[in-house]
C-alpha cells in the first residue's frame, strides 16, 4: 500500500500489545505514514525480537510498560484481549483520545489503495461464530467469489484488507471484544447467532455485552439475520439503526415464515430471498449435507446460508459450500467408535450454552465435564440435559459446582467424580466413561468450562481425550 494522503498520515498512533494483530496494525499504519508507538508490558526475548523487526519497519516500540500513554498520542489501537479497564485506556479517555481495535483500522483502510472494497458479511454470537463464518466462506467460494474467512480467525484482518490479493466479499467473524472497539463498521449484512451470558466480567454485565454484540447490525445495508428461537437477537435488530431497505431475516429450525430461512422435512429452505415470499420457498440444501447434521449446526448453516443469499449467492452454491465444509478440530469431532460407543470431542464447548447445544445432539450421553467455571451456574444446563445422561464423569478444579447441580436436578444419574487435575486424569476419565456407557451411547467431552486448570488450552484437552480414546481396549 502506498503512503498516499489518508487520515493516518502523520497521525501519532499508540498500538497496545505486540501480539499478532498489534504487529499487523503497526506495520500497516507505519506504511501509511503514521508515527506508531507499540507498547507492551512484557520484556521477554521473543518480544524483543519482534520489537527489533518493527523498529526496522519504522515504528517505535516500548517494552515493560503497557500502562502509560505516550505523550502526544492522537489514537490508540487496541488488541482484542485487553480488558477495557486497562490503565492505558483510562489514560486515553482522560486525554480525550479515541481507542479503536484492529478491525476498525481494517474497516477504515478498505479501498484506500484505490481498489473496490470487498463487502463484509459479519457474524457474531456467543457460540458458533467460527463454524458459521467458515461455512459462509465455503459457500461464497463455491459460488466462485474471491473470499476469505477473517476477523477472529485466520490471517489478521488488516493484512487481508491491505494485502495483494483482491476479494469480492469477506466472511468476518467478530467477537464481542472486537465489536466493542469497532465503532464505524457498516457491514453489508450481519448475523447474531445467539446470546447467552459469557465474558460478562470483561463487558461489565449482560446489557453491555448484548449492546456490543448488537453493534454488528449498525448500518447494515441488505440484511440483519437473527435467530428466531432467541428473541434477544431480534431485539438487537430492532434497536439497530440500519440503511433504508435493509431487511430483518430470521432463521429457525422449524418451518420458516415469510422473510425467514428454516427447515421443512429435512430440507433447508429459503422464504426470504425469493420473488414471492408469501407463496414461494426455495430449496437450498439437505440437512444430510451438513457435517455434523446436529441441531445447533443446522442453525449455523441456516445463518450462513441467509448471509450468502443476502449477497446474492445462488441456491446450488449454498448446497455445494455446505457439503464441502469440514468443521475445525475439537468441535463435535467424532474421534472413534469403540465397543459400539461413539466418542465425540467437543472440547471447544467452554461455556454452558455450548455444552447444552452439544448434549442436545445425542440421545444417550456419558458426559465428561468440568474445568474452570469462570463464574458460570450449571443448573439450567443440567436440568435441560438430565433426561439424556447415562452417566457423568467430572474432572477439573470447579467440578464440585457441576456435581452440586447434578445432585439438585439429576440425582439418579451416576456420577464419577475424579479428584485429580494431573495430566493423566483424562485417561482415567475416558476409562470411567467407557465403563458407564452402553452400546449405542455417545461419550461426549463437552466440559462447559475453560481448560486452563489442567491443560494449556482447549485443543490440548481435546487431544488428551482423543489419545485416551485410542488407548481404550477395543474388545
Ligand atoms: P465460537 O467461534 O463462537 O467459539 P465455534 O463455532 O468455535 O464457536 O463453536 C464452539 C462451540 O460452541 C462448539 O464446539 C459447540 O459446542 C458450540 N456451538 C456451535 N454452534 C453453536 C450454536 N449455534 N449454538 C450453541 N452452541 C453452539
Amino acid at each position: 500500500m502506498s503512503a498516499g494522503a489518508s487520515e493516518f498520515k502523520d497521525l501519532r498512533v499508540t498500538v497496545a500489545g505486540l501480539g499478532v494483530s498489534g504487529v499487523s496494525a503497526a506495520r500497516a499504519l507505519t506504511a501509511l505514514g503514521a508515527h506508531v508507538t507499540v507498547v507492551d508490558g512484557g520484556d521477554g526475548e521473543r518480544l524483543r525480537e519482534r520489537a527489533a523487526e518493527l523498529r526496522q519497519a519504522g515504528a517505535t516500540v516500548r517494552l515493560g510498560d503497557a500502562e502509560t500513554l505516550p505523550p502526544g498520542t492522537d489514537l490508540v489501537v487496541t488488541s482484542p484481549g485487553w480488558p477495557p479497564s486497562s490503565p492505558l485506556f483510562a489514560a486515553a479517555a482522560a486525554a480525550g483520545v479515541d481507542v479503536v481495535g484492529d478491525v476498525e483500522i481494517a474497516w477504515r483502510l478498505r479501498g484506500l489503495d484505490g481498489r473496490e472494497p470487498a463487502a463484509w458479511l459479519a457474524v457474531t454470537g456467543t457460540n458458533g461464530k467460527t463454524t458459521t463464518t467458515r461455512m459462509l466462506a465455503s459457500i461464497l467460494a463455491a459460488a466462485g467469489l474471491r473470499t476469505a474467512a477473517v476477523g477472529n480467525i485466520g490471517t489478521p484482518i488488516i493484512d487481508v484488507v491491505t494485502g495483494e490479493e483482491t476479494h469480492d466479499v469477506l466472511a468476518v467473524e467478530l467477537s464481542s471484544y472486537q465489536l466493542h472497539w469497532t465503532p464505524s463498521l457498516r457491514a453489508h449484512s450481519a448475523a447474531v447467532l445467539n446470546l447467552a451470558p459469557d465474558h460478562l466480567d470483561w463487558h461489565g454485565g449482560m446489557d453491555a455485552y448484548a449492546a456490543d454484540k448488537g453493534r454488528i447490525y449498525e448500518g447494515n445495508t441488505v440484511a440483519c439475520v437473527y435467530n428466531a428461537a432467541d428473541p434477544a437477537t431480534e431485539d438487537l435488530v430492532r434497536a439497530a439503526d440500519v440503511e433504508e431497505g435493509c431487511r430483518a431475516i430470521g432463521f429457525t429450525l422449524g418451518t420458516p415464515g415469510p422473510s425467514q430461512v428454516g427447515v421443512v422435512d429435512g430440507i433447508l429452505v429459503d422464504r426470504a430471498f425469493v420473488a414471492d415470499r408469501q407463496r414461494q420457498a426455495q430449496e437450498l440444501a439437505e440437512v444430510a449435507d451438513l457435517n455434523p447434521p446436529v441441531p445447533h449446526n443446522i442453525a449455523n448453516a441456516l445463518a450462513a446460508a441467509a448471509l450468502a443469499r443476502a449477497y446474492g449467492v445462488a441456491p446450488a452454491a449454498v448446497r455445494d459450500g455446505l457439503r464441502a465444509f469440514r468443521p475445525d478440530p475439537h468441535r463435535i469431532e467424532h474421534v472413534a467408535d469403540v465397543a459400539e460407543v461413539a466418542y465425540v470431542d467437543d472440547s471447544k464447548a467452554t461455556n454452558t450454552h455450548a455444552a447444552e447445544a452439544s448434549l442436545k445432539s445425542y440421545e444417550h450421553v456419558v458426559w465428561i465435564a468440568g474445568g474452570l467455571a469462570k463464574g458460570a451456574v450449571f443448573d439450567e444446563l443440567v436440568e435441560a440435559a438430565a433426561g439424556r445422561l447415562r452417566g457423568v464423569v467430572l474432572i477439573g478444579a470447579d467440578r464440585h459446582l457441576i456435581r452440586e447441580a447434578l445432585a439438585r436436578h439429576a440425582p439418579e444419574v451416576p456420577v464419577a467424580d475424579l479428584d485429580r487435575t494431573d495430566t493423566g486424569a483424562m485417561a482415567a476419565a475416558v476409562a470411567e466413561a467407557a465403563r458407564l456407557a452402553r452400546p449405542g451411547d455417545t461419550v461426549l467431552l463437552a466440559p462447559a468450562c475453560a481448560s486452563m486448570d489442567m491443560f494449556t488450552n482447549y485443543q490440548e484437552r481435546g487431544k488428551a481425550f482423543a489419545r485416551a480414546v485410542r488407548e481404550l481396549p477395543t474388545a
